[in-house]
């Protein structure tokens, strides 16, 4: 019999860990992204003489998702301490990205199947599998079940587009009109960094004055946080860090404090829904940071594992047998 056929829809963390629970499970995965690398927001980018992190600096992972942490992140790159391991008490344990563990996903990234292209339609087929249409009027690919793992707003929007009834557990999307934070460089500055253009004059720049030094932190208005998460919200913090960084050309940006929030949440689906099909007649699941969760459960890195680990249950105990 001919393996499994899965259209993943997104290459970041949750799309590229269930690329490798299917590969190994011996089914065949592609990953469709519209980005030209993966990772998603799991990414860094070089900004002056630093690699800014667009997104993740550590994350907490519950014991019973080490293995699958371990084995998509290599014992190399991502830094527990021992006195972490040993600590059996805690729920969760802290572990932390060093720039290696971007450059890991980059190279793992390589070896999966993948097709460069945006999802903008997903329809059933006639012979019950699950056509995705690339761009507007682009190729139509057709795989024996999908996997969406795009962010809650962009899954529903995907889902309402196409016409396939949106589950309850989805239909709640909150946006949290956060603001955008990316600090601090430090710097003698003479006066204050002009941000020229009309995008970036949205962009707030505050000064904190230490002695002989500044800390500078910029603030993007709602306006921005809310257009930019249209476009992409991913690349939003490191566009910053190049804005600061061609105003301030020698800011030094201490990317260890660069931090953004996230935009958005799809509130109602909890994570151990995540292996049920999005419809039940359909082959089709949903995987992702973006699912939200009740409160109190894992969040970011950790809820992106966990999910796809469920979709990945789900999903083959559907075509088992
Ligand atoms: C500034 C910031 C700081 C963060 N800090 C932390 C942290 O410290 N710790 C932590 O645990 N988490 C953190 N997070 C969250 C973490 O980055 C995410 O939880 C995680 O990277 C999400 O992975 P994902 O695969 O679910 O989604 P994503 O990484 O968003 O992947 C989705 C992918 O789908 C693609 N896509 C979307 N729509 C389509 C479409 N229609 N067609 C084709 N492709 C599509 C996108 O290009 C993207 O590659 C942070 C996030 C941000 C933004």
């Amino acid at each position: 019999m001919s393996a499994l056929q899965v259209g993943i829809v997104g290459g970041g963390i949750s799309g590229l860990s269930l690329a490798q629970h299917l590969s190994r499970s011996g089914a065949s995965p592609t990953i469709i992204d519209k980005a030209v690398r993966l990772g998603g927001r799991f990414s860094a980018r070089p900004v002056g003489h630093s690699l800014v992190p667009t997104s993740v600096r550590s994350f907490n992972v519950r014991h019973d998702q080490i293995p699958d942490v371990r084995s998509l992140f290599d014992e190399t790159v991502v830094r527990l301490t021992a006195s972490e391991v040993n600590d059996s008490a805690a729920d969760s344990l802290s572990w932390r990205f060093g720039v290696d563990s971007f450059e890991h996903i980059t190279k793992i990234s390589q070896t999966f199947n993948r097709v460069h292209g945006l999802v903008t339609h997903v329809a059933p087929t006639a012979s019950g599998r699950i056509a995705l249409q690339l761009w507007a009027n682009g190729p139509t690919l057709t795989y024996d079940a999908v996997v969406l793992t795009p962010p809650g707003p962009q899954l529903v929007e995907l889902l309402r587009r196409s016409e396939i009834k949106i589950p309850n557990r989805l239909q709640e999307v909150r946006y949290s009109r956060q603001l955008v934070f990316i600090g601090s460089g430090r710097k003698v500055l003479p006066n204050e960094p002009h941000l020229a253009d009309d995008f970036w004059s949205n962009v707030y720049v505050k000064k904190t004055n230490k002695t002989d030094e500044v800390s500078l932190a910029a603030y993007a208005s709602h306006a921005v946080s809310e257009r930019l998460w249209e476009q992409d919200a991913t690349a939003t913090q490191a566009d910053l860090a190049t804005a600061l960084h061609s105003s301030v050309p020698d800011l030094q940006i201490d990317h260890g404090d660069v931090k953004r929030w996230r935009y958005a949440n799809a509130l109602h689906l909890a994570a151990r829904d995540c292996g049920q099909a999005l419809q039940p007649s359909l082959p089709m699941w949903a995987c992702g940071d973006g699912l939200g969760g009740p409160s109190g459960t894992a969040w970011g890195v950790s809820r992106a594992l966990s999910t796809a680990a469920a979709a990945r249950d789900g999903l083959l105990s559907a075509f088992s047998g």
